[in-house]
């Protein structure tokens, strides 16, 4: 009956309107904005045209060349928008994980990042002179704030911190202990971050254990200026191992007139020994300690925005913000709004509520299981099972905490881990013994039925893909 209509109508409206050609509506869209029609630009006209005629065909009325034009563009936005990466469900159980984009921001920093971008902003404008001000100084408040530092200041990600600091040797020599003499990831390696600063690296102890004295000769003869202390982040070392302690080493450098900097890469405010984690050095502890300067990262572990954080001296860091390279490692203004935001709420001690790193952290394992019992229930093969979730962003490493998630019985462990990535939104767990397993620490509860759902439509793709 309904595949006849089209035919019946033919056969009583004499005139059937048909949809303007696609050509029509580009000449349109061409002479409105001045547009050439690149390749998006005919498809899209072909996808609102080919509507256009289904719409006719089933009696509407025709709507003017204009309203398709509109069209068009409108496709073209969200065409664009599409283009972006898919959205992901982080079932990994590594809670800053550096290939999902690192820490998924708190609500409060998307909010001020949007506002940011929205809107004009006193970003650098003085209210009472209408003359041009400091560069908006919340985020940096808020880190003096948290840290006891002199001063701080905002770079676009930890390594420009990094960078940044170690270029105040200039010409002369950055000292660095060989076991800290580590890659961060992405191929990024301490020594050449010190060459590329401009700086000279000496490096001193051995691999496995660095002493205080280690460092005393290229102290003496003055060839050093920083004396720079690296975070190993994503491996750990036990045994025979020495390093030196940090309050010893400071007092060594600044005897001989040299400065520390302590790259602390992922920088907790929190003490993570309150989570049944290890301790993780904190920004302030490290200050204490003697450090000139403390550089970490904005979405390790503070959990906002790529950015990175300087704390310290005053007179340093007044120097490197006056140093041109600081403008062009700048962050923009959502991200300053959105750094600001996510340090606000480590201030007003909202952090295991408001920030998902944190919440993640603080969500006990009996949580984790009512909720993994949850989205097994009815899922044949799956069966809820304790797991080690790890902090990720260089933090902690080798450090775990319980948790509780799924592990899922297939024919094929791997098909069925691709088939999970391979969906809308894509689910990205890991094979542990044979078996695909999901963790549900690093997933959000608001994401539990949703991921129910993937599951369901993964393991149906698995089993077809034989
Ligand atoms: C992550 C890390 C960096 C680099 O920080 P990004 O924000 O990724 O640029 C530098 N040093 C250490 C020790 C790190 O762990």
């Amino acid at each position: 009956m309904r595949s006849r209509q089209p035919a019946i109508i033919d056969a009583m409206t004499p005139t059937r309107p048909r949809p303007p050609s696609v050509e029509r509506v580009l000449a349109l869209l061409r002479a409105r904005a001045g547009t050439r029609a690149p390749e998006a630009l005919v498809s899209a006209a072909r996808a609102a045209v080919g509507d256009e005629r289904r719409r006719l065909a089933a009696g509407d009325r025709p709507r003017p060349l204009e309203a398709l034009a509109d069209e068009v563009l409108a496709r073209l936005a969200a065409h664009v928008a599409d283009a972006f990466p898919s959205r992901a469900v982080n079932a990994t159980g590594v809670i800053v994980h550096t290939n999902l984009g690192r820490a998924p921001w708190p609500e409060a920093a998307i909010r001020a990042a949007e506002a940011a971008a929205r809107e004009p902003l006193l970003l650098e404008l003085d209210r009472e002179t209408g003359r041009r001000g400091r560069r908006y100084r919340v985020a940096e408040e808020h880190l003096v704030a948290l840290t006891g530092a002199e001063d701080a200041l905002v770079v676009g990600n930890g390594a420009a911190a990094l960078a940044l600091a170690v270029g105040l040797a200039g010409r002369k020599a950055v000292i660095v202990g060989r076991g800290e003499l580590v890659e961060i990831g992405g191929g990024v390696r301490i020594p050449e971050v010190v060459r590329r600063a401009g700086a000279r690296l000496v490096e001193v102890g051995t691999t496995n254990r660095t002493r205080v004295e280690d460092y005393e000769e290229p102290l003496r003869d003055g060839r050093a200026a920083i004396v720079l202390r690296v975070h190993p982040s994503n491996f750990a070392m036990a045994g025979f191992v020495e390093a030196p302690d940090p309050a010893e080493l400071a007092a060594l450098a600044h005897r001989h007139g040299a400065l520390v900097v302590d790259d602390l890469g992922s920088g907790a405010f929190l003490d993570t020994a309150a989570f049944g984690l290890a301790h993780e050095p904190t920004p302030a502890e490290r200050l204490a300690a003697g450090a000139d300067l403390v550089t970490f990262s904005g979405d390790k572990l503070v959990g906002g925005p790529q950015a990175g954080l300087v704390v310290g001296r005053a007179a340093l860091v007044a120097r490197l913000r006056r140093d041109p390279l600081a403008r062009a490692m700048r962050p923009d203004k959502a991200t300053l709004a959105a750094v600001a935001a996510t340090l606000g709420l480590h201030r007003a001690g909202l952090a295991t509520r408001e920030i998902p790193v944190w919440r993640m952290i603080a969500t006990t394992p009996g949580e984790l299981r009512a909720r993994a019992d949850a989205v097994a229930a009815g899922l044949s093969g799956a069966n809820v099972v304790p797991l080690r979730s790890a902090t990720g962003g260089g933090s902690l490493p080798g450090a775990t905490l319980p948790s509780f998630g799924l592990a899922l019985g297939a024919r094929s462990a791997d098909r069925l881990l691709v088939a999970l990535r391979r969906g809308d939104p894509a689910v990205v767990g890991r094979i542990e013994d044979g078996r695909v397993v999901l963790d549900l620490r690093t997933v959000e509860p608001r994401e539990d039925a949703e991921l129910r759902a993937a599951i369901e439509r993964a393991v149906v793709a698995a089993e077809g893909a034989r």
